[in-house]
Formats: C-alpha cells, sequence, structure tokens
C-alpha cells in the first residue's frame, strides 16, 4: 500500500517505523521498532551465530562473503532503485555509492586471512628463547549504527570487515533509511541462511542507545560528531570499545599550478554530489590570488547547469532530513549578514525539500558556513595569498576527515600538511573507494579506521602469543635467578643498548 505523510516527515505508527520518501512523501516500508527485551534477544541470537561463523574461517567466510558481493553486483539496480525510493538520491549517485560498497566486500573478504591469520612475529635477542606469534580474534558480536546520507556505503564500509574478521553484526539502520538496512540483512540471509549473521534492528536514536548497553563487543558509529560524543559515553559506561567516523568541514586547496578546469569539475562535484549531504563533501575552497577570479567563474558556470529535483535522473535530489533545511538556511543567512557574497543560489536556494547550489565568497572565517557542517549543496570559496596560508586556514577547524589539493609541483606537500585523515590530490573522495586504504578522521571527525588493513584489524582483537622454543640462558623471569645472572643480564643490557 502507497500512503502519503508529510514529505521526509518521520512516523511511527503503531509500534511501526513509517519510511517515507523526502520529497513526495510515498510510503517504502513499515518496520517494527524494537524494545529493550527485543533487542536483547536479538544480541543473543547474534552471540550464537557469531560463534558459528567464526568457526567457519577465513576460507569459508570468504566464500559466502564472496557470494554476498556477487548478489549485490547482481542486484545492483534493485538497490540503487530502494536508496532513490527511500532517501530521494539521484540513481547515478547511488549506483556509484552501491559499487564502492561492493568493492570493499570483495576486498575484505579476499584479505582478512592475510591481515587478521595467525602467524609468527620476529624474536628480539633479548628474548631469543622465545618464539612470537600473533592473530587478530573477532569481538563476537558488533552493533553498527548507520547514518542516512550513504545508507550502503557507510554501513557496509564497517559491515564488510567486521564479517570478514569473524564477527556478527547488528545493524541499527538511521530511521530515515530502515530499508535499505533491512534489503541489506535480507538479502545476506539469502546467501547465509543458516545463522543469523547479519541482523537489522529499527527504531529512533533510543534503539541506537540501547545497543551500546548490550553488551555487543565493539560498536561502529558513523554519523554525526553530537551523537558520536553519546555513543562514547554510552560504551564508556561499560568500556565496550567504539570506532567513531563522524562529522566533517573538508576543504579543497587550489594552487596556482593547478589545472582549472579539473579543479572546478572536482569542487563542483564535491561540494554537491548527494546535494551536500556527504561527510567528505567538499565545503571550503580556497584559491591562490592569480586564479582565484578564473576559478570562480568555473564553478559557478558548471554549477548552474545542474537540475535539482525528485527524478531518478536530476543532479541534486531533495535533502533527505527535513531538520537539516534549517540548519543549511542559518549557515547561508549567516554567511550574508556577516559580508559574504552569493554567486550562485543564496538566501532563497532554500525550498524545501530542495536546496538549489549556492555558491559563496568573501565569507569571513568565523562565519557558520566556513566553521560548521552545513550538510546541504553549498561551497565557500576564499582568496587566499599562498597555499600555505591555504593550509593553515583549511586545518583551522576542529574537524578533520577528508580534504583535497589541485596543484602541481607542491601539490602533495601541501595534502601531506593537511590535519585530515585523508586526502586526495587533483580529485575529490577518491580515498573512499581505495579499499587498500584506511578511512577516518581526527579531532572532531572520529577516530579508528574502517577499509583497508587498518579497517580489518579495527574488528579484531590483538592475541599475543610467546611460545618457548628453549632454555633461558640468561633467566630473568623467576625468583631461582641467581645474583650473578642479574650481574650478567646487567652487563649484557649495557652491551645491547648503553653505547
Ligand atoms: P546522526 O548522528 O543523527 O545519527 C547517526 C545514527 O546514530 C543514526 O542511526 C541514529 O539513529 C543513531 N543515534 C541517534 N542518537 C543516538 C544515541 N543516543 N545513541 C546511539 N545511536 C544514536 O547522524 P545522521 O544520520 O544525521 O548522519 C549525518 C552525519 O553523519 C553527518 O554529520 C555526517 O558527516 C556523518 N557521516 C560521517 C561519515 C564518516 O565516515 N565519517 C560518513 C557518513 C556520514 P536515528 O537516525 O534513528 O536518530
Amino acid at each position: 500500500m502507497t500512503a502519503l505523510h508529510g514529505p521526509g516527515v518521520l512516523v511511527v505508527d503503531r509500534g511501526e517505523l513509517v519510511s517515507t520518501h523526502p520529497a513526495t512523501g510515498a510510503e517504502v516500508g513499515r518496520f517494527p521498532v524494537l524494545d529493550a527485551d527485543g533487542l536483547t534477544g536479538r544480541v543473543d541470537r547474534a552471540r550464537t551465530a557469531a560463534t558459528w561463523w567464526a568457526g567457519l574461517g577465513f576460507t569459508g567466510r570468504r566464500r559466502l562473503l564472496l557470494r554476498w558481493r556477487s548478489l549485490l553486483a547482481n542486484r545492483i539496480d534493485e538497490l540503487a532503485g530502494l536508496v532513490h525510493a527511500e532517501g530521494g538520491k539521484p540513481i547515478a549517485d547511488a549506483v556509484v555509492e552501491i559499487a564502492s560498497a561492493i568493492e570493499h566486500v570483495d576486498w575484505a573478504a579476499r584479505n582478512a586471512r592475510r591481515v587478521l591469520g595467525p602467524r609468527r612475529v620476529r624474536s628480539r635477542l633479548i628474548v631469543a628463547e622465545f618464539a612470537a606469534r600473533l592473530e587478530y580474534q573477532p569481538y563476537g558480536v558488533v552493533g553498527v549504527i548507520g547514518p542516512w546520507n550513504y545508507p550502503v556505503l557507510t554501513p557496509v564500509g564497517s559491515i564488510a570487515y567486521a564479517l570478514a574478521a569473524g564477527n556478527a553484526v547488528v545493524l541499527k539502520p538511521s530511521e530515515y533509511t530502515p530499508a535499505v538496512g533491512q534489503w541489506l540483512a535480507d538479502s545476506f540471509a539469502e546467501v547465509v541462511p543458516e545463522q543469523p549473521v547479519l541482523q537489522v534492528v529499527h527504531g529512533l536514536g533510543d534503539v541506537g542507545a540501547m545497543l551500546c548497553r548490550a553488551g555487543v563487543g565493539k560498536v561502529a558509529f558513523t554519523g554525526s560528531t553530537a551523537t558520536a560524543r553519546k555513543v562514547m559515553a554510552a560504551c564508556a559506561e561499560s568500556l565496550t570499545p567504539v570506532l567513531l567516523e563522524a562529522g566533517g568541514k573538508d576543504a579543497m586547496i587550489v594552487d596556482e599550478d593547478a589545472d582549472l578546469d579539473a579543479a572546478a569539475e572536482a569542487a563542483v562535484w564535491g561540494a554537491l554530489t548527494n546535494a551536500g549531504q556527504t561527510c567528505i563533501g567538499i565545503e571550503r575552497v580556497y584559491a591562490v590570488e592569480g586564479i582565484y577570479n578564473d576559478f570562480v567563474a568555473k564553478v559557478v558556470t558548471k554549477a548552474q547547469k545542474l537540475t535539482v529535483g525528485s527524478e531518478p535522473d536530476a543532479h541534486l535530489g531533495p535533502i533527505t532530513m527535513p531538520a537539516q533545511l534549517d540548519v543549511i538556511r542559518r549557515h547561508i543567512d549567516d554567511a550574508l549578514a556577516r559580508g559574504g557574497r552569493a554567486v550562485l543560489g543564496g538566501a532563497d536556494a532554500v525550498q524545501p525539500p530542495y536546496v538549489r547550489p549556492t555558491i559563496l565568497v568573501d565569507v569571513p572565517e568565523d562565519a557558520l558556513a566556513v566553521r560548521e557542517e552545513t550538510f546541504g549543496p553549498t561551497l565557500t570559496i576564499s582568496r587566499v595569498a599562498t597555499a600555505d596560508a591555504a593550509v593553515t586556514r583549511a586545518n583551522a577547524v576542529p574537524y578533520g576527515l577528508g580534504g583535497s589539493v589541485f596543484g602541481k609541483r607542491r601539490a602533495v606537500e601541501l595534502a601531506g600538511r593537511l590535519r585530515s585523515g585523508m586526502v586526495a590530490v587533483n580529485s575529490v573522495l577518491s580515498f573512499v573507494g581505495m579499499s587498500t586504504l584506511p578511512f577516518g578522521g581526527v579531532g572532531d571527525s572520529g577516530f579508528g579506521r574502517v577499509h583497508g588493513d587498518d579497517g580489518l584489524r579495527e574488528f579484531g582483537r590483538a592475541k599475543s602469543m610467546t611460545v618457548r622454543r628453549g632454555p633461558s640462558l640468561l633467566p630473568a623471569m623467576t625468583f631461582e635467578r641467581t645474583p650473578a645472572q642479574v650481574a650478567k643480564i646487567a652487563k649484557a643490557v649495557k652491551i645491547m643498548y648503553g653505547r
């Protein structure tokens, strides 16, 4: 049945979460909201499933994860359609998002044994009588809490790596994208019907909070910085380890020797893709004096051609979460009130549930649009005297997620100096699809990493083992050592480390 609600308005009807399209209000699905007992039951079942899943070993899990990868690839159009129907995201953006998620499933499945499997580690002369072994054992159940803006890629960025490491997962998707979360769990169950290795639980923020307190082995959270603080506080009660992927305010630097057409194209896409609702979206550009005017003109020319609407092929879809419209409006108004100018869009760009592309210049550095996450299709472009000044300004916010540098001679050096977890040189956002690289932030953008070797290690605890391989020539760890042996130990230390 298709019912109409207010566009994007969240409805909990008789214990069910009602998911609706943010522009049309068309109902996408209904999902039962879990209470505390229900959640405990799910986590208990996940614990049993985790033991079974871990018992399959790396080879068994790899085989099943690669089957899930194939299923996702073959049904990419179906899933993209659902992402569009539930979040309003243009189909093209949904396809690109899902493609990246599939690559992560593939890579995590293929590399888990290499990164996490048991292996020998080199011993040291001072403890040469012992061999050293290391492996990464699963936490058991991992709770994954996800946002709505990339409802496939962000949870899968944790889920794929947690599963490959041998954990079961309980996913709490955003209340704005429960249907996509359910689809992920259902599709996994088609490949792994034996045990509920990937489950989904629905509800509002309080269900996420309950998951933090449900005795899971680890929580992987992706969402806003404000909620990240609450999640960490809740996890602190039971010393549950936590991975926090939080908000951003990413900057792009455009140096004087940059390819301006490429930089403008990347700035427009990096800022406006998914209507700016991207954690690693470009929200600020610092362009050096000599190329500033040309760069701004090119950005405006490209951005003004973009279409906005709920059609599947629009360039920019609606703002998924109605409350975000107020934030975007406030940031634009504040920038203009402080002397900024809109060279595209502006105060009347916010037309719920849409926001038209807005390019702001001459915005002071203390404006909201420069300091706080806007999460909308807006971009500030600021003039700087040098690329070094650009680095200083880019680093002057508490966030530190991604970033971008366009240039030739100094681009890599400048990129290395950005205070961020990731950076793209002569492109934007490209690190998110590079499954070999870790993904995560610093400062208010959180800590811990998904993706890559580090992302796999995030979901396993190091288990260190020493194995005696011979008698100790200089016994240190026994009460039976003699004064002469202790004197020899002291002498050996002076010879080995005293120079
Ligand atoms: P929120 O922080 O509002 O919500 C994230 C998730 O946390 C949702 O599932 C939410 O549930 C849940 N939640 C809410 N309150 C609590 C609580 N007290 N305890 C536990 N869980 C809770 O973020 P959004 O969904 O609005 O996502 C947008 C944010 O996510 C942006 O700041 C963006 O930058 C960030 N993000 C970061 C990424 C990264 O990799 N660093 C990637 C993508 C997005 P409910 O929705 O039901 O309230």
